[in-house]
């Protein structure tokens, strides 16, 4: 086989609300910086019900959350109050500790509706682990695209195929949305040291071997690929420059230390990481160690 498969992991986020988990995994337990990669819905809520995930606590990572379809409300402990719609993009930096919420919008709860897209969070630096938190919303329309012989190319962070994404970033990566149609060919070259492909839908070869549609194949180092769809496809690219070490993941903290996770419970046991607006509930920090709750 040219490339490492992982398998998807599906996880039942409460209320039959489930998504697919491609990262961490084993033995991939990051690609570049990307420690956390999972892949919501799609799903369609009837009236009335919607996306409900609760304040919650994140250190040393950063989240970047990209819809195909629906929209989220998202919330957090600096005041932040944002809309995220199909083709944008939300990076939020926890660093040294925020707390935010991820709800649907009220008129989209009243009607009903679809909801997909994906979630993923990238490791910080060392040097940036503790850096002050911060939150980045770019409308779609503000991102690079590159259209190329029946691909559309979104370069959502980081640089690839000659163009640069606005999005802050803190190390050397790309993520970038494609979608394919049915005979379109697309070369990866190895720019980067480590690379993944995530196939959401349709139907792709990776230099002529099938990827499964939800799975994500691991690419070998310092080698071109081409993938090439069968029918219409919407693929993620992403990766980038090995992190700086290890990383421990405990619910929603990443840190390259367990006295930083320590600490990250017992604030948040002591509700130390500061109000969300419009906010009066939360997650209780859990018992046992176990894998994060959120498609968050
Ligand atoms: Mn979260």
């Amino acid at each position: 086989m040219t490339f490492s498969l992982i398998k998807p992991h599906v996880k039942d986020l409460g209320g039959g609300f489930t998504v697919r988990r491609l990262l961490p995994s084993h033995p991939h337990k990051m690609v570049g910086p990307f420690i956390f990669f999972d892949h919501m819905g799609h799903v369609r809520f009837a009236p009335g019900e919607g996306l409900d995930v609760r304040p919650h606590p994140h250190i040393g990572l950063a989240t970047v959350t990209y819809l195909f379809e629906g929209a989220i409300l998202h919330r957090d402990s600096l005041g932040t109050v944002q809309e995220i719609h199909p083709g944008d993009v939300n990076w939020m930096t926890a660093g040294d500790g925020i707390a935010h919420s991820e709800r649907s919008p009220d008129a989209l709860r009243r009607a009903g509706g679809a909801l997909h897209g994906i979630q993923t969070w990238i490791a910080l630096p060392k040097e940036h682990e503790r850096t002050e938190p911060s939150f980045e919303h770019h409308p779609g329309v503000a991102l690079p695209t590159v259209s190329q012989d029946g691909v559309e190319l979104r370069i959502i962070v980081g640089s690839f195929f000659g163009k640069t994404s606005p999005v802050t970033s803190y190390s050397p990566m790309f993520y970038v949305a494609a979608e394919m149609q049915p005979g379109a060919r697309l070369e990866i070259a190895p720019d980067y040291t480590e690379r993944a492909v995530y196939l959401a839908e349709g139907e792709l070869t990776l230099d002529g071997e099938a990827l499964p549609e939800r799975h994500m194949a691991v690419l070998p180092e310092a080698q071109a690929l081409t993938i090439e769809a069968k029918t219409r496809a919407r693929v993620m690219l992403l990766g980038g420059e090995p992190m700086d070490g290890d990383r421990f993941i405990w619910w929603n903290f990443v840190a390259s230390s367990k006295e930083a996770i320590q600490q990250a419970k017992e604030r948040w046991r002591a509700q130390g990481f500061g109000k969300v607006p419009d906010e009066t509930e939360w997650i209780p920090l859990p018992d046992e160690p176990k894998p994060a709750e959120s498609f968050s």
